[in-house]
C-alpha cells in the first residue's frame, strides 16, 4: 500500500495556483466539474475517445482540458500518473473510478493524491470489514449467515463481484437457495458466482441520505468524535424490482432483478432527519477509530426504514455517490446550510478551496 506520507510528498510539489480538480468522465464527474467550475478550479477529465465529445458538449460542466485514454486503467501507467502529477491534478474519486480502476490497485500503485482518505478504499470494499465498521459503529445492520443451511426467514443473496444489485436474488429456506444458486450458476459463467452474501431482506422503504464531514471543522453533533457533518440530500435508488407492479397478477421473473438504474430524490419525514445525522456522526467516528484520520469528504448509508424496526444501515458508500447527480443547484437540506446552490461536487470544491486558504490542504488528502 503506497503511504500517505509519499502521497503528501507528491501534493507538496504541486503549484497550488494552478491545481485542476481531475477524475473519470462517467458517475458524477459533470456535477464535479460543474462544482469545480463554480469555485474558481482548473478541471481536468479523463475520457475514453468515444465518451470525449459527449463530456465536451456541456457548457458549464465539461472538463477544461481532456486526456484520453484507451481503457480507464491506463492511470496506472507510470507515464499517466507523471502527467497527472505535472497538472497538479487532485482526484476526485468516484464510483466509477474506484470499479474501474479497481480499489487494490488504487491502493498500491497509484501515486496521484486523491481526495479524501484512500483507506476508505479497503474499508468499504470488502464486505467482512464494512460489517466490523457498522458493528463498530453501533448502527443496526441486517443480520449476516454464515451458512445457507442456517436461512430461516427470507434472505437476500449478493453474489460476489456482482455490480449494482445485478443477479441479487431471494430465498426463504435452504432448498430454495440452493435451487436459484444452482440456476445462476447455469447461466453464468463457470466459478464466477463462487462467493455469495447471504444477509436478512429487511422491509422497509429504502433512503440513500447524502452526508459531507468536513475535518477542518469542530462536532457539531453528538457521538461525533471528529469534523463537521453536513446532509447535503436523500435519494431511493430505482431499481428493476421497483416496477414489480407492472407484471402484476403474473409476475414476469425479470422484474426481480435488483439492478440500479437511476435515482429519484426523497426526503424524509423530519423526524427522522435526527436518525439519519446520528447514525452519519458514528460510522464517522468509528472510521476515525478503524482507520485515522478517518473518513473526509463525501459518504452515503444505504438505509431501510421500518416503523418497528427503525433505520436499517446495509452498507456505507464511502466517496460521492451517483443519487447526488440529483442535485446539481443543491438539495432540500443543503439550502440549510449554505445561501447559495451547493452540490456535493461543489461542497468538494470548497473544501479543498478552504483548506488552501488555511495552508491545509495535506488535512484531506491521501
Ligand atoms: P451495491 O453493492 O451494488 O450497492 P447493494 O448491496 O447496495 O448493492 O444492494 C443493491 C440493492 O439490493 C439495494 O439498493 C436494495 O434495494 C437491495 N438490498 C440490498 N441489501 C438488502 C437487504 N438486506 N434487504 C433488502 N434489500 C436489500
Amino acid at each position: 500500500m503506497i503511504p500517505r506520507k509519499k502521497i503528501l510528498g507528491v501534493l507538496s510539489t504541486y503549484d497550488e495556483s494552478d491545481l485542476k480538480i481531475a477524475t473519470i468522465c462517467s458517475h458524477s464527474a459533470l456535477q464535479i466539474f460543474h462544482g469545480a467550475r463554480l469555485e474558481g478550479f482548473g478541471t481536468l477529465g479523463i475520457a475514453l475517445r468515444r465518451n470525449r465529445p459527449y463530456y465536451e458538449s456541456f457548457p458549464r460542466a465539461s472538463p477544461e482540458m481532456v486526456l484520453e485514454v484507451e481503457s480507464y486503467r491506463d492511470v496506472l501507467r507510470r507515464d499517466f500518473q507523471e502527467k497527472l502529477i505535472s497538472e497538479n491534478a487532485l482526484i476526485i474519486p468516484h464510483g466509477s473510478f474506484v470499479e474501474y480502476v479497481g480499489g487494490e490497485s488504487i491502493l498500491e500503485y497509484f501515486a496521484v493524491p486523491m481526495f479524501g482518505n484512500r483507506l476508505t478504499l479497503y474499508w468499504e470494499g470488502d464486505r467482512e470489514r464494512q460489517r466490523r465498521w457498522l458493528t463498530e459503529a453501533g448502527v443496526k445492520a441486517p443480520r449476516r449467515y454464515s451458512s445457507p443451511s442456517e436461512i430461516d426467514r427470507t434472505v437476500i443473496v449478493k453474489l460476489h463481484g456482482a455490480k449494482g444489485g445485478r443477479g441479487y436474488f431471494k430465498a426463504s429456506n435452504p432448498g430454495e437457495f440452493e435451487e436459484k444458486l444452482r440456476e445462476l450458476r447455469s447461466r453464468g459463467s463457470a466459478g464466477e458466482f463462487d462467493e455469495v452474501l447471504i444477509e436478512e431482506f429487511v422491509p422497509g422503504v429504502r433512503y440513500y441520505p447524502h452526508f459531507f464531514i468536513t475535518p477542518l471543522e469542530s462536532p457539531n453533533l453528538p457521538n461525533l468524535s471528529y469534523g463537521r457533518i453536513e446532509l447535503l440530500g436523500i435519494d431511493r435508488r430505482l431499481e428493476v424490482v421497483d416496477e414489480i407492479h407492472r407484471g402484476l397478477p403474473e409476475i414476469v421473473e425479470d422484474y426481480l432483478d435488483y439492478t440500479v438504474t437511476g435515482n429519484i430524490p426523497v426526503v424524509v419525514r423530519e423526524k427522522f432527519v435526527v436518525d439519519l445525522l446520528d447514525a452519519a456522526a458514528r460510522i464517522a467516528s468509528a472510521s476515525r477509530k478503524l482507520f485515522d484520520p478517518g473518513l473526509i469528504g463525501p459518504f452515503c448509508l444505504e438505509t431501510i426504514y421500518h416503523p418497528e424496526r427503525g433505520f436499517t444501515v446495509f452498507e456505507i458508500s464511502a466517496r460521492i455517490v451517483a443519487g447526488t447527480n440529483l442535485y446539481p443547484l443543491g438539495s432540500p437540506y443543503s439550502a440549510y446550510y449554505y445561501d447559495e446552490p451547493v452540490s456535493m461536487g461543489r461542497r468538494i470544491a470548497k473544501e479543498i478551496r478552504k483548506a488552501m486558504k488555511l495552508g491545509a490542504l495535506d488535512k484531506l488528502i491521501y
